[in-house]
């Protein structure tokens, strides 16, 4: 196995290799979407171009080939997230689809009036809405746990969120704002202490931490292709046999069913029951090819190579003045929110794009944290296997710049 260089990564990376600004492009918002390697851009355009057509239904060449492709997809993410079964794997269109798909068949199964549902404040938009869809829909009640002042989720305080109305807690394995890492495996041990299941919204953690779903004992696990250095238009749902089972399925259509009458339709088998309409094989073939590409570098050398990054980049922040990161708690992936006294973050994001920086602003979709620091948006520069030292560097300068320009610092 050859060791993790990064000229080599970088250059498996057509989108880092052009100009923004006749600058080089210095991309530190992959916590939005990651860019995609060669190879998973090839995955893609090969079964565009040559290999296309409907799965599950024809038994032409092509048709066979495409099934076949998007089943291998199925067992790929099987084994990255160690799930037991296959039928446990549903494609859906990325996070936010898996979880709607949760919050609906588990809340028309298990959900009455009264009930309650237990979040934590530092959910993406993607993991409040639809539990709150469902809310309004049963009569339940939403409960928060609360992080501190450092981002850290005060896990101390979840027995008090457990009654016997407890029907499902949610929560994130990584704050896609605080970029701190929860201690699922211990959340998720508690919670089925008081019989409770527990949904981790994988979508960022999965990409700089360990998604092993049977060491976690989730119930269910959702993220998307397309952080992943994958497709956009493609995610998973990871649920464990026994819930997947009793829930209704979701949306009606095509491959979902066994059989269909006016009188009565039975459902087909799981994953299936999950999957109606001509699901995205084009997208879940190229997020096995994002996958093995991963596996290829190894995940050991990727969180290797993102910790140093992270603590390279807490210490370089801290020498610009006026700026103050949110999420300061460890552990730690490499998602860097912060303010900057007397600059607006559009302002800065303005100025460091004509620099070639790419960074995302605004309320990353989580106003409730923006509510819990007291924000109206923040900047953030999220990093991946591919970002350097010399790129954190750029974005210091860069800050030190926007500093002088708007606050006179
Ligand atoms: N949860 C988290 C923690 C996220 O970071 C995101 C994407 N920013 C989502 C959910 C939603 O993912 P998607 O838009 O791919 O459905």
């Amino acid at each position: 196995m050859k060791p993790f260089d990064i000229t080599t990564v970088r250059n498996d990376f057509p989108a880092l290799q052009q100009q923004v600004h006749g600058k080089p492009l210095i991309y530190l918002d992959s916590a939005a979407t990651a860019q995609k390697p060669q190879c998973v851009v090839e995955a893609i355009d090969e079964m565009n171009a040559k290999l296309n057509a409907n799965i599950h239904r024809a038994v032409h060449y092509l048709a066979i080939q495409c099934t076949e492709r998007y089943e291998q997809a199925r067992e790929t993410v099987r084994r990255f997230i160690n799930a037991q079964k296959t039928q446990e794997i549903v494609f859906t269109a990325g996070t936010t689809a898996a979880i709607n798909l949760v919050a609906f068949s588990f809340g028309e199964r298990f959900v009455r009036r009264g009930d309650e549902i237990v979040l934590t404040e530092a959910e993406h938009h993607s993991n409040i809405v639809p539990w709150q869809l469902l809310c309004e829909r049963k009569g339940a009640v939403l409960k928060v746990v609360p992080v501190d002042d450092t981002g850290r989720l005060q896990t101390e305080r979840l027995p008090e969120f457990f009654t016997d109305k407890t029907r499902i807690l949610c929560v994130t394995q990584v704050s896609n704002v605080l970029g701190v890492v929860n201690p699922v495996k211990e959340i998720i041990r508690l919670a089925h202490a008081h019989h409770v299941p527990v949904l981790v919204d994988g979508a960022q953690g999965i990409v700089h931490e360990s998604a092993d779903v049977q060491d976690m004992d989730c119930d269910f696990y959702v993220f998307s292709g397309h952080k992943l250095y994958g497709p956009t238009g493609i995610g998973v749902l990871y649920g464990k046999e026994e819930w997947l089972e009793q829930l209704p399925p979701y949306q009606g259509g095509g491959d979902m069913i066994a059989s269909v009458s006016f009188d009565k339709t039975t459902y087909a088998g799981l994953p299936l029951k999950f999957e109606a309409g001509t699901a995205n094989y084009i997208g879940a073939h190229g997020l096995a090819a994002a996958i093995n590409y991963i596996q290829k570098q190894t995940r050991a050398a990727i969180h290797a190579h993102e910790q140093q990054l992270t603590a390279y980049a807490a210490r370089q922040l801290s020498t610009v003045k006026g700026l103050r990161t949110y999420g300061t708690a460890t552990p730690k992936t490499s998602v860097w929110s912060f303010s900057m006294e007397g600059v607006h973050p559009s302002d800065a994001a303005a100025i460091l794009d004509k620099l070639g920086i790419a960074v995302r602003t605004g309320r990353l979709c989580a106003d409730t944290l923006m509510q819990r620091f007291q924000l109206q948006g923040m900047i953030r520069a999220s990093l991946a296997l591919y970002n350097t030292k010399e790129e954190i560097d750029a974005l210091v300068n860069g800050l030190q710049q926007v500093q002088k320009m708007l606050s006179g610092h």
